[in-house]
């Protein structure tokens, strides 16, 4: 899914969302089956797969000469307990194939548990190899404002929940302080879920980085992402 510039509208970077499309059930939901590859311990596969196609694609435009943005890859908090795939998702960074910083990671608060079992180690050595850790998902309820003191972190992506409040008097309020406390930690800030341009609008006042959501592109397939770079960029 693209993730635009708040102040140009131009493509900044985007978000790896994965698909199953079922031969006989058709598209079942990351909601569905993320959990379940949890539960059966299959999920460090998976991240590592997402690794992999994400390289690959980057790479491949960039023999081409076409424009790359950075992509976020999303962690499970499983991931930080099998050491093998970690390692194995750090040599992928080393290889020197695509430039540093392409590949950007995604974790959720679920995270904390797992990151404060001093396994920030593992965020450390992945953040050496030039990626940039982003917090997902804030706000969106579980979250406690001591996970902005666990480490600092890149970019915040503010939860949907939290654009929703736009509209509401006390809600804008607390997006406002909101935002100003973060970008007074020097993290950027990335809002999710984004579906007006009222929401736009606002967003662009306090100065937000980055917005992603429906109203600027759905999700994507590889193919139709990179129409939606070509009449972003030029390029
Ligand atoms: P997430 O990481 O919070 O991803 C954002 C979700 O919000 C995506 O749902 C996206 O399609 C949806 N979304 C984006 N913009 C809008 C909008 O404007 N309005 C609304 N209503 N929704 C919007 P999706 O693709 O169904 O993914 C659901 C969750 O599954 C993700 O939430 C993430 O936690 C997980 N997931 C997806 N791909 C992966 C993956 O490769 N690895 C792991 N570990 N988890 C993944
Ligand atoms: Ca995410
Ligand atoms: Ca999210």
């Amino acid at each position: 899914q693209p993730v635009v510039d708040a102040k140009t509208g131009m493509i900044a970077s985007a978000e790896a969302l994965i698909r199953w499309n079922h031969p006989e059930k058709g598209m079942i939901s990351p909601g569905i089956f993320i959990p379940a590859l949890e539960e059966s311990g299959q999920i460090s596969e998976l991240s590592f797969y997402v690794v992999k196609q994400v390289k690959e694609l980057i790479r491949a435009r960039l023999l081409c000469g076409k424009k790359t943005v950075p992509v976020s890859i999303n962690l499970s908090w499983m991931d930080f307990y099998d050491e093998t795939m970690i390692n194995g998702i750090i040599e992928q960074l080393q290889t020197g194939e695509i430039p540093r910083g392409m590949i950007r990671f995604e974790v959720t608060e679920t995270s904390y548990a797992a990151l404060e079992e001093n396994r920030l180690g593992v965020l450390n050595a992945i953040r050496k190899e030039g990626a940039k850790i982003l917090l997902d998902d804030f706000g969106s309820g579980y979250s406690s404002l001591s996970s902005l003191n666990v480490m600092h972190f890149d970019t915040i992506k503010l939860d949907k929940s939290l654009i929703d409040y736009i509209g509401d008097r006390n809600g804008e309020k607390l997006l406002l302080h909101i935002t100003q406390l973060l970008q007074s930690f020097g993290m950027t800030i990335t809002a999710e879920g984004v579906e007006t341009s009222d929401q736009v609008e606002f967003l662009k006042n306090l100065h937000c980085d980055d917005i992603q959501g429906y109203y600027f592109s759905k999700p994507l397939p590889v193919n139709e992402f990179e129409d939606f770079v070509r009449k972003h960029t030029g390029l």
